[in-house]
């Protein structure tokens, strides 16, 4: 696990501050927020177009929202069932650690 130092361009990880530069980019607390939604597809077509925009171009999001995205498909297949394999849940408690530990 190697820290994130420059990929992502506008990604300054800790950095609170809500001065993205251009208005059209969500950041990455807007778009975690959209996330359930975007994949209940209950957005308008422009928050979601905002979103699919973020995921383009954050690596973060998109993994995260590959993540859910695939949560969501095991749940409907699974029902109720405890369906998640073992290298799932590592992969959720990485992301909750990692969300935890921020710098
Ligand atoms: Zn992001």
């Amino acid at each position: 696990m190697n820290e994130p130092t420059s990929t992502g361009g506008t990604g300054t990880m800790g950095d609170k501050g809500g001065r993205g530069g251009m208005g059209a980019m969500l950041n990455c607390t807007a778009a975690e927020r959209r996330l359930q939604r975007f994949l209940d597809q209950e957005l308008t077509d422009d928050e979601a177009a905002e979103v699919q925009m973020h995921l383009e171009q954050c690596e973060n999001c998109r993994s995260r929202f590959r993540f859910e995205a695939g949560l969501r498909r095991l749940v409907r297949q699974g029902g109720r069932q405890e369906a998640a394999p073992e290298s799932l849940r590592a992969r959720v408690q990485q992301l909750l650690q990692r969300r935890r530990a921020s710098p």
